[in-house]
């Protein structure tokens, strides 16, 4: 939207509060025993139970509890040790049931934060709570027909709900990826965005600076990805202070993002806003957790992506930078520190970190828009085969460029790097003999180009480095040929003065 207000608009700020929702990563689904998965055959996963048929009854899973507990413990959430399932009453044609089990007063865990750093800058996000429901089905719509998929009903989520300190919509994405790693790393959720196992609605109110109060604030639903959030939150705050600056009020809606035209639209008002009538499960008694089942769940978080970076600074004595990088994804973390292990001090750290950051990850970015999946590249790159590659590099067998070539075919055969540098031909061209035979034949090859370069055009010896280079498809150390050729030009200005 482009704002005729520009000049005015500085004098506002932003409030933004998140709910995320993730799916756990539990075996089966929240209150009986159909298999959580995703992507089978519509309707296959489906019971009495999640069916909400008559007569069946719910029964907690503990994996699910497990998994909400440890996520909280995570993100500095007090545990409840007393925690009451409600109802949330609603119609929809994806909820046989008529209501989702939730919990609403008395969550699972509540008053937490998290730490994130935009552009240098610490902030610490206010959490008002976690608490564990379960999924609601899913409707397919294909042109004039609706399908209804009731494989996700009763699926088990944590719902995270920020408090309203969030002031940008980069804070709100660096929020949200922070928030993902954790769940990702703790094994607690795949973090999918695509297929909906992360999702977040965004609640967004602008103000006059310095205050106090909250202005009214508009959610933007079920935004798939780190970009459209951002986007959609840009677009709510300037759509906000342009209604603002033309005399009007923001009215409290749900609106909807829609990315191929990047504006939002509203979805349903205030009027029609649901009242749950949230009443207490009839069916589950209150949720008590011990001092002991929350200790041995404490015990069980395995180090996090913050204390993973302070000790990369620390230990292997990385910038910043490089452990923020080498941390975003716990695979990477891990195939990182095992490269570490098994290189027993041979090679440098920074050079091994290079290699992730440059090379590896590059190649990961290309093979995800081919849409291959990086765990399969992982599994194709054994951390054993990437650091023999890395010393075939470092022992001059190779040099760097070449490397890279070896990786990308590493990548698609999964073959071992000196397999590759045989099979190919690519071992560098090291010995003396065999550059400077190479030498000699190009500077026959090309008597006018000498010429001239003995008579003091000294910029055709660059033009003769290329020439050697080319002959041996690049495989030849570049240091040698510089020496070697300088050692043979001068031999032949010598040889022309006698
Ligand atoms: P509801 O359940 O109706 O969505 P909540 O009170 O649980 O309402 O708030 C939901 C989210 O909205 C929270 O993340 C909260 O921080 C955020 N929020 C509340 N008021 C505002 C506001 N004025 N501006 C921005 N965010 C807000
Ligand atoms: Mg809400
Ligand atoms: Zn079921």
């Amino acid at each position: 939207m482009n704002s005729v207000h520009s000049t005015d608009s500085g004098q506002f700020e932003s409030v933004i509060g998140l709910e995320v929702h993730s799916q756990l990563l539990t075996k089966t689904k929240m209150f009986c025993t159909c298999p959580n998965i995703f992507g089978i055959e519509p309707n296959s996963a489906v019971c009495p139970v999640c069916l909400g048929l008559p007569g069946a009854l719910p029964v907690i899973n503990f994996e699910g509890i497990k998994l909400a507990v440890k996520a909280a413990l995570a993100l500095n959430i007090d545990i409840n040790k007393r925690s009451v399932f409600v109802r949330k009453n609603y119609f929809y044609p994806d909820l046989p049931k008529g209501y989702q089990i939730s919990q609403y007063l008395e969550p699972v865990s509540s008053g937490g934060y998290l730490d994130i750093k935009v552009e240098g800058v610490e902030k610490r996000v206010e959490i008002n709570r976690l608490h564990i429901e379960e999924d609601a089905g899913k409707l397919i719509h294909v042109e004039n027909e609706s399908y209804v998929d009731l494989n996700r009903a009763g699926t088990p989520l944590i719902e995270i709900v920020s408090e309203p300190n969030i002031n940008s919509s980069g804070e709100a994405v660096a929020y949200l990826k922070e928030l993902r790693n954790i769940l990702v790393y703790l094994g607690v959720s795949d973090g999918n965005m695509e297929e909906g196992s992360f999702r977040c609605d965004a609640n967004v109110s602008v103000r006059k600076k310095g205050d106090p109060g909250l202005g009214t604030r508009t959610e933007v639903k079920n935004v798939n990805s780190f970009k459209f959030v951002e986007k959609a939150i840009n677009y709510e705050i300037e759509r906000q202070i342009d209604v603002i600056l033309d005399g009007g009020k923001v009215i409290q809606e749900t609106r909807l993002y829609d990315s191929k035209e990047d504006l939002t639209r509203p979805m349903r008002g205030k009027e029609e806003a649901h009242d749950y009538r949230y009443f207490e499960e009839p069916d589950l008694p209150p949720l008590i957790l011990t001092d002991k089942f929350i200790s041995e769940i404490k015990g069980s978080i395995t180090e996090l992506p913050t204390a993973k970076r302070e000790r990369y600074a620390t230990e292997y004595l990385l910038t910043e930078y490089d452990g923020g990088v080498l941390t975003q994804d716990k695979e990477i973390a891990l195939y990182f520190e095992d490269l570490i292990e098994i290189n027993e001090g041979r090679v440098e750290i920074k050079k091994i970190a290079n290699w992730v950051i440059n090379d590896l990850l590059s190649e990961l970015k290309t093979r995800d828009k081919m849409k291959v999946r990086k765990e399969r590249v992982i599994d194709l790159v054994k951390i054993e085969n990437f650091l023999g590659l890395i010393l075939e590099v470092e022992t001059g067998n190779i040099n760097k460029n070449t490397g890279k070539t070896v990786l990308a075919e590493m990548l698609l055969s999964g073959k071992k790097a000196g397999e590759i540098i045989k099979e190919k031909n690519l071992a560098q061209v090291s010995d003396e003999k065999g550059i400077g035979d190479i030498i000699n034949h190009v500077l026959e090859e090309n008597p006018k180009e000498l010429t001239d370069l003995i008579s003091g055009k000294d910029k055709l010896f660059g033009f003769f480095v290329g020439a050697v280079m080319k002959k041996t498809k690049g495989k030849a150390n570049p240091k040698k040929v510089n020496e070697i050729l300088k050692r043979s030009i001068a031999e032949k200005i010598k040889g022309c003065r006698e």
